[in-house]
């Protein structure tokens, strides 16, 4: 059995975990997985498929690695490269294009065909808008040191619904359908029975709620998980994590995820139409608990409280239904008088520690935050909110909330002059 299999044999098996190879581990492995279709277990996957033409990608990588990418195709084949499918537009799947292009300039052959759904376009008409929000995103969530690209290589051949992509004898089928993005497609390639799932299937929860992205669509996802289930594919390939091998597993996978997310869906939407506000949507809505415990379905990188965010996003808009929260007095004067009421900053410090202590970290983190605003210079001040949300992060399971928190323990750390331990946690 090769590596990728045995790996995902383990995973499925339960005798590896998600928890400890998590779905963004870049191994670096490709293997030739179906007859002519090869996999490449990276930060975000690609597959390359010879045919007659030459070769087809889905997906091409990263920004943050291009020319190791390229090397990785190279490993495989020297072909040239006739076409590129996205499976959608964020960068570490969209991002490796340019040596892909250049390769075929300085190789003096035709400029391989991108294919991507229309609103591709726009996404990257957007990341140039806001080159410097989304390197914020990207060192926060990835790590990532390098600067975000400004320059992208947009698809020449866009489509709304549905494209097939023919380059020899092979077909590859796209399907748009809304989810993580509103751009993404899930390709079929029907002679090999390998399913590329983009983002719809990431080997954990969803990501159907990241609080530093735009609009996702939890219910269209579900559909498409569905469709997906549908085609009688053998292989799924996955837009992060570990391939999964075999019909019945690749269905139940999918079918799984599908009513994980239309079960959050329907409890977010009943409370909606009860007249329930953001809070107790919030509070209330939790995955099946059959479902929250297969080994695909860990929130490891998203959470669905967050997902429960987007559904009321999307169905409602912004306002949580608070009229205070409608026109807000500016948070730093909220927390000074509340500072006040308290009798000062200092009694909000010592509620917040002994709250830690007590294990209530969500109202420690409340705590500490009105008196870090009414308090922004104070070193004991960022001295506690330095270990308290050390320790929030600590309890973190999910990529989002453990890089969010770490973040916020690191930048009051570095206010008081205090140095924190090195977790060696990297997702
Ligand atoms: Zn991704």
């Amino acid at each position: 059995m090769t590596a990728i299999r045995e790996t995902a044999e383990k995973l499925w098996r339960g005798e590896l975990t998600t928890r400890e190879q998590h779905p963004f581990t870049a191994t670096g492995e490709l293997e030739e997985i179906a007859p002519k279709v090869a996999f490449c277990r990276w930060l975000a996957n690609f597959a390359v498929c010879k045919t007659d033409e030459g070769l087809v990608l889905i997906d091409c990588g990263s920004y943050l690695n291009q020319e190791e990418t390229l090397a990785k195709v190279r490993s495989y084949s020297s072909a040239r490269v006739h076409t590129v499918i996205y499976t959608h537009g964020h960068l570490d799947h969209a991002g490796g294009m340019g040596p892909v292009a250049a390769e075929a300039g300085r190789n003096r052959v035709a400029r391989p065909r991108v294919v991507g759904h229309r609103a591709i376009a726009e996404r990257f008409d957007r990341y140039k808008r806001a080159p410097q929000y989304h390197w914020r995103v990207d060192a926060l969530v990835f790590g990532a040191e390098a600067a975000f690209p400004t320059d992208f290589v947009y698809p020449d051949t866009y489509f709304d619904h549905q494209l097939n992509v023919v380059a020899g004898a092979e077909k590859f089928q796209c399907h748009h359908a809304r989810g993580e993005t509103e751009d993404h497609c899930w390709v079929y390639i029907p002679s090999a029975k390998v399913l590329c799932t983009g983002d719809f299937f990431i080997w954990a929860a969803p990501a159907a709620g990241h609080p530093l992205k735009t609009q996702r669509y939890a219910r269209d996802w579900a559909e498409a998980l569905r469709a997906m289930a549908k085609t009688g594919a053998e292989i799924l390939l996955p837009g992060h994590g570990s391939p999964i091998f075999g019909a019945i597993r690749v269905r139940q996978a999918l079918n799984d995820t599908a009513e994980y997310l239309s079960k959050i869906h329907d409890q977010a939407l009943e409370l909606i139409n009860q007249g329930a506000a953001l809070d107790e949507v919030l509070h209330s809505v939790k995955p099946p608990a059959a479902l929250a415990d297969k080994p695909y379905l860990a929130p490891l990188f998203d959470e669905p409280e967050f997902t429960a965010r987007n559904l009321w996003r999307v169905n409602c808009g912004w306002y949580d239904g608070v009229p205070a929260h409608l026109k807000p007095a500016p948070q730093a004067e909220q927390a000074r008088e509340i500072a006040q009421l308290a009798g000062g900053f200092e009694r909000l410090v010592e509620r917040a520690l002994a709250k830690m202590e007590e294990g209530a970290l969500a109202m420690a983190c409340h705590l500490i935050e009105w008196a870090a605003m009414a308090a922004p210079e104070d070193a004991s001040v960022h001295a506690a909110r330095a270990r308290i949300y050390a320790a929030r992060a600590a309890q973190s399971e999910s990529t989002l909330s453990y890089r969010i928190f770490n973040a916020a323990a690191h930048e009051s750390a570095v206010r008081a002059g205090l140095t924190l331990p090195q977790s060696g946690r990297r997702f």
